[in-house]
């Protein structure tokens, strides 16, 4: 019997190859109709015999292309309408949009050896692609993903492009992104002034000459700009971190395939899957001794960033120079990564002195992501390229909310239709550059979704510039203390319901009593959070200068413990003036905001054990702290009292410094690391509460989560981490707008 019936499919079936792939079912099951897109999905229609169709249901849900995944499917019967073949229709626009976008896809092997072989005819064209890689996100102007609705629009295929788009068995068959050397995107080579050096193949030679001179190369990758620069090459190295103002923050690297990254670190099995997946992130991966790596590109750290190649560009690039080289975020310290060629020839002209470009708008920022892994789970760090905007799937039913996240690594979320989207990371929001993308990219989240939020969550703290943001908005807001929406985001992406108990160690965050917050054991049910435990606060004095030296915090400890006696204890290099003032601060108890942050915790005990005082970036002292633990295998831990609500960490500050005359700084570090973890366990049981979440910037710690998580699950706790969500400030937003569902 002949039939005839209509498919509505929702999920991720655009720019994956969806529409090719029913197309070559149809025809294997001898069915005739069509296919196209839709704002909200793909609409199929199938006519023939209905027991071939409905093997054709079988297999369309069972053989699905790599990426595509079927959210939602509906089947309705139609009456028969004699199609004479299978087509696939051009897309149509309903008023509902939410197909999601993909994100970009890190070259395919099949295209990788396309670009590597002579005899085809995409050989060294560095922008090669096919239905299941390419750039997606990144180019995309509006939904349906049709060529037309991307920057690859004003690319008119050739006539051999054309007839590989409309050949139904060949790779690229509706691939969106096809384009060759003789119809697409062409690269060339400038100086820093914007000249014409170079075109094609011969400006891909000069900028492998460049980088072989030393020189710093500003490439236009798929989501932004990138620095690159010989990473064997100390001088080259150097250069770049000072004009980039940059001296001491670990630089990635990229290197051409798994094997090179091999030579520089050891490698274990997840992080080899994180590193060759679609999404190609950055992997801190754990470094080998010997390396010609230059000592610059991440001065005393145990871990290294390494990515892989991940667009044809990059294969090339790599193959030809035939080294790893430095690949860091194209942009001036704290400003969003650029992705406009005028934009960047403004920007980047004092620190690049070429620039490697093509012709294709970049339409979104995407960074290069950062993932770890951490007690055998990767945990994503930085989500951006190759993650965004993937949406986070929720069990909770969300009403249409905005949250506007923190002010460090801001990140924005909405749900819109009961779907979660968590923005790509965007950066801190102090300077203006940041501000005005923050506006850009809501604006294109609303437009994407056709997204009118009911109400806006944001963090409690008043001068975070998100917050001001949602307080001049016109619809109903909430303020969502920055600690609860960190244990809220840990519990949305692991669909754990309340009640919880949520151990945040964090930085810093606005708490309810006005101090400042951080180390915090909060219960949290249906109805918001107690503040079940805490740190004892102490002074931080001076403030946010503070934060840049841990050894502040340190005599902060100090000062609670012994008075003014603190400051025979120890030197920490403050100079006689600088004495005299922060002893005036410490006793009179002026500028010095109390803070109960393990974050700050971490700074000290690095300061006390004199591995760091003075941050040179971000997380460095804490950094050095973890590296410094991971080599001690002791299980001993440090006295610790718990008073009420308030852990007092006097006892093992007290019993550190005794500690350090005679045992190796490793020990210590090792040993305060268990004590947080005997810490946890010890709260844990007075909660009594079966699920618990960890959360908070310190949980990029993987000596402080694998302590934490095995002390509590052999005393039968269910541990949560954190995979798809960063641990810090950028998941903050998914919290806020977890909170809109109780
Ligand atoms: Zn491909
Ligand atoms: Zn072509
Ligand atoms: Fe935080």
């Amino acid at each position: 019997m002949f039939v005839h019936s209509q498919i509505e499919i929702q999920g991720f079936v655009q720019g994956v190859g969806f529409r090719p792939f029913v197309a070559r079912l149809a025809t294997r099951f001898l069915q005739n109709g069509g296919i196209k897109n839709t704002s909200t999905g793909v609409l199929i229609s199938v006519e023939g015999l209905q027991i071939q169709q409905q093997e054709f249901f079988d297999a369309l849900q069972n053989e699905l292309p790599p990426f595509a995944e079927i959210h939602y499917l509906k089947i309705t019967s139609e009456p028969l309408q004699n199609f004479n073949q299978f087509e696939i229709s051009p897309s149509v626009s309903n008023s509902r949009t939410f197909a999601f976008s993909l994100p970009d896809i890190a070259t395919c092997p099949e295209c990788v050896e396309d670009i590597f072989n002579p005899k085809s005819r995409y050989f060294r064209y560095p922008f090669t692609s096919c239905c299941s890689c390419g750039a997606r996100y990144s180019i995309a102007t509006r939904q349906p993903y049709d060529r037309e609705n991307t920057s690859m629009a004003k690319f008119i295929l050739c006539l051999d492009c054309e007839s590989e788009y409309r050949t139904i068995d060949n790779r690229r068959f509706h691939a969106q992104t096809i384009a060759c050397p003789t119809c697409g995107v062409q690269l060339s080579f400038l100086d820093n002034f914007g000249n014409f050096i170079a075109e094609k193949e011969d400006a891909l030679e000069s900028a492998v000459k460049a980088l072989k001179a030393g020189k710093i190369i500003a490439l236009k990758g798929i989501g932004g700009y990138q620095l690159v620069v010989d990473a064997t090459n100390e001088t080259a190295v150097q250069r770049l971190r000072e004009r980039k103002k940059r001296p001491m923050k670990p630089f990635a690297l990229m290197v051409k395939n798994l094997a090179a990254a091999h030579l520089l670190c050891d490698i274990r099995e997840l992080e080899q899957s994180a590193l060759t997946s679609s999404a190609a992130p950055i992997v801190l991966l754990k470094r080998r001794e010997f390396s010609d790596i230059a000592k610059s590109v991440a001065p005393q750290q145990s871990l290294l960033g390494v990515m892989l190649a991940y667009s044809p560009l990059h294969h090339l690039l790599l193959h030809d120079f035939n080294s790893p080289i430095v690949a860091t975020s194209g942009n001036r310290s704290n400003e969003p990564i650029c992705i406009d060629n005028t934009q960047a020839l403004e920007k980047l002209a004092d620190i690049a002195d070429y620039f490697l470009v093509h012709n294709r708008a970049i339409l979104r920022p995407l960074d290069d992501s950062i993932a770890r892994e951490i007690n055998g789970k990767m945990t994503v760090f930085r989500r951006a390229r190759g993650f965004a905007p993937l949406p986070i799937k929720i069990n909770a039913i969300m009403p249409n909310t905005l949250a506007v996240g923190g002010q460090m690594k801001n990140t924005i979320a909405i749900s819109h239709n009961n779907q979660t989207i968590l923005s790509q990371h965007l950066g801190d929001l102090d300077s203006e550059a940041t501000r005005k993308q923050f506006e850009k990219i809501l604006a294109d989240l609303q437009k994407s979704y056709a997204f009118e939020p009911l109400r806006v969550m944001h963090d409690l703290h008043p001068d975070y510039v998100s917050s001001q943001f949602a307080a001049n908005l016109n619809i109903e807001k909430h303020a969502v203390q920055h600690h609860y929406a960190h244990a809220l985001s840990c519990m949305a992406e692991n669909n754990v319901l309340p009640p919880a108990l949520g151990i945040v160690f964090d930085g810093s965050g606005f708490g309810l009593d006005g101090t400042i917050w951080g180390g915090e054991f909060l219960l949290i049910d249906e109805k918001g959070f107690e503040r079940f435990a805490y740190f004892h606060p102490f002074p931080l004095v001076g403030g946010s200068k503070a934060i840049q030296e841990p050894r502040r915090a340190a005599l902060g400890l100090l000062f609670c413990c012994y008075g003014e006696v603190a400051f025979e204890k120890m030197d920490f290099d403050f100079s006689q003036t600088e004495k005299t003032i922060l002893k005036i601060a410490l006793t009179k108890n002026l500028n010095c905001p109390k803070t109960s942050s393990v974050g700050r915790l971490f700074d000290a005990v690095a300061s006390l054990l004199e591995i760091c005082h003075v941050n040179q970036y971000e997380g460095h002292a804490a950094m050095l702290l973890e590296s410094c633990a991971a080599k001690s295998k002791t299980n001993d831990f440090y006295t610790f009292e718990i008073k009420e609500k308030i852990i007092d960490w006097k006892p093992m500050i007290e019993q550190l410094l005794t500690d350090k005359k005679s045992q190796l700084t490793n020990y210590c570090a090792a040993k305060f690391h268990n004590t947080l973890a005997k810490i946890s366990l010890e709260i844990a049981q007075r909660a009594n509460q079966k699920n618990i979440v960890l959360s908070g910037g310190c949980f990029q710690n993987a000596q402080l989560t694998t302590k934490i998580f095995v002390e509590l699950t052999a005393a039968n706790f269910s541990v949560y981490t954190h995979q798809n969500v960063p641990p810090n400030d950028g998941g903050l937003a998914l919290g806020q707008l977890f909170a809109a569902s109780f």
